[in-house]
């Protein structure tokens, strides 16, 4: 299979005014672009990422207002990782103090400093000081120096309490190769490598099964290059024998869908055309983008939806 690292992560959300504010002004991701969940037009899906919402940057949304928590844990993409320059773990340690942002103590993961933080809904977030080469462009934050912003996802890491079945999969099937281990951790990376190509497998037979709701991670969507690199993964992942959707047109981007053994939801989503399809770059997040069958329905669900403030 031709896949190329991570494309996007998507989670569930409780309140999307605090998830926009979280995300924006806290982490100083860009809003790349505000849709609505295809399956359920009523809700928002929000999209975060760098200056232009490249591939492998963007962690999305489903905000549902009132959704209950739920619980990081076995069988689900248990952390999300960041990639931030080397060096810049005291300016994030005392950004998130000083907003009154939850933050565990730093640790150190194949020699680099990991600073774990929380969303509102207590998405568990990963800042990876890494001193590995990072040349994407991040998004501009007015409050946060150039050297310290966020450059992209750096890794996410699956919680099992068995390995063996999903390092399958990564391995015979999408072309994931071990990078090293380390603890219960094990990395694994695809392609050219760096960020945003690691899948981290934590192993621990204590686990909790994960529970989904707010606060958690839904899908792990990664990048294939082109319409007919994603066919012939459709194929390679019916041959293997796991279930897979039929190739879904999500306007950004074609999506298929499966899942590995343990249950958690992988998705390959093809890098073209990206999120200036429907807005220009610069104006990025400012108009609701609606697939073609919902467009004669535009002004209802405008009414519905809670506004979102946006900053120039
Ligand atoms: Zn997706």
């Amino acid at each position: 299979m031709n896949v190329l690292g991570l494309h996007h992560i998507t989670a569930m959300a409780s309140d999307p005014r605090a998830n926009f504010d979280f995300y924006t002004r806290v982490l100083g991701l860009r809003f790349v672009k505000k849709s609505v969940n295809q399956d359920d037009p009523g809700t928002y899906h929000l999209y975060y990422g760098d200056a232009t919402g490249s591939p492998g940057s963007a962690l999305t949304f489903f905000p549902w207002p009132g959704l209950r928590r739920g619980r990081p844990g076995s069988g689900q993409a248990y952390a999300t990782g960041f990639s931030i320059p080397a060096g810049s773990i005291p300016f994030w340690k005392e950004r998130l103090a000083k907003l009154g942002v939850p933050t565990e103590a730093v640790t150190k993961r194949f020699g680099d400093e990991v600073l774990t933080t929380f969303d509102p809904d207590g998405l568990r977030l990963e800042l990876i000081a890494t001193a590995e080469s990072d040349p994407r462009e991040p998004a501009p934050a007015n409050d946060i120096p150039a050297g310290f912003r966020i450059r992209g996802f750096h890794s996410s890491t699956l919680g099992l309490t068995d390995s063996a079945a999903t390092v399958n999969v990564l391995t015979q099937l999408m072309g994931y190769r071990l990078v090293s281990k380390e603890g219960s951790r094990a990395r694994y990376t695809v392609a050219n490598g760096g960020p945003g190509s690691y899948v981290d497998l934590l192993t621990d037979p204590a686990l909790p099964r994960g529970l989904n709701g707010a606060g958690t991670i839904h899908h792990v969507a990664f990048r294939t290059p082109t319409d007919s690199a994603q066919q012939d993964a459709h194929s390679e992942i019916g041959r293997s024998g796991l279930h897979v959707s039929p190739i879904i047109d999500r306007a950004y981007f074609k999506s298929i869908y499966y899942r590995e053994p343990t249950g958690i939801l992988f998705e390959i989503a093809t890098d073209q055309p990206g999120f200036a399809i429907d807005e220009p770059v610069e104006s990025l997040g400012t108009k609701l983008g609606l697939p073609p069958h919902l467009e004669s329905h535009r002004r209802e669900i405008e009414a519905a939806l809670p506004p979102l403030i946006i900053q120039p």
